[in-house]
């Protein structure tokens, strides 16, 4: 206390430098804020900017979660009963699984773990933005190995950066591009030294392996999986992970101790349950996707890109993007708009039910009307 006179805190000069340059994560908008601020009605809204599901939940989860069960006492912290339901959902041990609120909490615990301030990791955009949040977050150097014109993977390129890397962030389907990460190139970064974190958040609706069993056994390889697509829960906050047990245990010693709330727990125990349900539902959304890619090329100006998730990267190639966005929204369409200088002609739109998805063609040619007699 010798240092002379005391001043108040001041949170600008106490904050850590990594903060100070951080910029806010960009998430889904409110559809109660956005569907106000458009002039239509939230029930009336069909949503297709969080590439959520449009079933909502499996049956038994709505069921259970409408039940009795004891949130007066605190969850396991080591979450016995959800982990060893997922090891048999999906065919590994259930010490090679851990669950969080939500897949982005455990990739944000894979920061806590293995990346330091100046670490770097890797990223290859356009792609989802919680590992440069996250990244930055840290302090990392978040390195970047942007995806070449029609969104593949540089191979090369990732390969030389990852051998200097912590770690590598992959999604498989990617987000908002669709594609998914081969096979070969994954073997590739695996001896590279880095962690290979393989986020599978779509990987139900592709027509791929999950590569989750290979990740219980491979220290180098963590699966991301999340109840947040497929599931129709991403409002309760439940994904998980598998990997070597020895990375669970890592895991389990540095989360909170009770991140998976009770809700959190009975409604993903329930839903795995359902799978049969929820499986048939990814499979309707997968055909839309197939329907809407279609329909909407046919229209002429919309360009859909191959993929394997849920949702459609689409080109606009008469009007802009967040002309098309605004229009959409006015009709209580939402899509997904990013500004950056790769997508600024692109929206992202996840399949509706078939029946929104009637609509939503509609609405798109209303769109096309509007605009066009606005002199796009
Ligand atoms: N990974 C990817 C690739 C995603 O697109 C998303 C959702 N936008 C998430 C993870 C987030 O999943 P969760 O809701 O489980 O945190």
């Amino acid at each position: 206390m010798a240092r002379g006179k005391t001043s108040r805190f001041d949170p600008e000069a106490a904050l850590r430098p990594a903060i100070r340059a951080l910029p806010g994560y960009q998430g889904v908008e409110d559809l109660e804020t956005v569907a106000a601020a458009y002039g239509v009605r939230a029930e009336d809204v069909i949503k297709l900017d969080g590439n959520e599901n449009p079933y909502g939940p499996a049956p038994r989860a709505l069921a259970a979660l409408r039940g009795d069960y004891p949130v007066h006492r605190y969850p396991d912290a080591e979450q016995r009963k959800l982990r060893a339901a997922l090891g048999r959902h999906v065919g590994v041990d259930p010490a090679s699984v851990v669950v969080g609120a939500g897949s982005d909490e455990l990739i944000e615990i894979l920061f806590r773990l293995f990346v330091d301030a100046g670490d770097r990791i890797l990223v290859a955009t356009p792609t989802f933005g919680m590992y440069d949040f996250d990244g930055r977050l840290h302090g990392a150097e978040v390195v970047d190995v942007p995806r070449t014109e029609d969104w593949s993977l540089d191979a090369e390129g990732l390969l030389d950066a990852a051998a200097g890397a912590r770690a590598v962030f992959i999604p498989s389907p990617n987000n908002p591009t669709g594609g998914l990460l081969p096979v070969a190139l994954a073997e590739r970064l695996l001896e590279t030294g880095a962690l290979v974190v393989i986020d599978e958040a779509y990987i139900e609706f592709a027509h791929a392996e999950s590569l989750a069993r290979r990740a219980a056994t491979e220290p180098a390889l963590a699966v991301m999986r999340t109840f947040s697509k497929w599931g129709g829960l991403a409002g309760l906050r439940v994904g998980y992970g598998v990997m070597a047990p020895a990375i669970v245990d890592l895991i389990l010693r540095a989360k909170q101790p009770y991140n998976v709330s009770i809700a959190a727990e009975v409604g993903a125990l329930a839903t795995l349950e359902d799978a049969a349900v929820l499986d048939d539902r990814a499979c309707v959304l997968a055909g839309e996707r197939e329907r809407m890619a279609k329909a909407l090329r046919a229209l002429g100006w919309v360009a859909p890109w191959p993929s394997e998730a849920n949702f459609l990267l689409c080109r606009l190639t008469r009007f802009d993007g967040r002309a098309v966005r605004d229009a959409l929204r006015r009709r209580g369409v939402f899509v997904r708009y990013f500004e950056t200088p790769r997508l600024r002609d692109h929206i992202r739109m996840s399949m509706g039910t078939p029946e929104q998805n009637d609509r939503v063609l509609e609405v798109f040619a209303e769109v096309e009307r509007e605009l066009g007699a606005a002199g796009g």
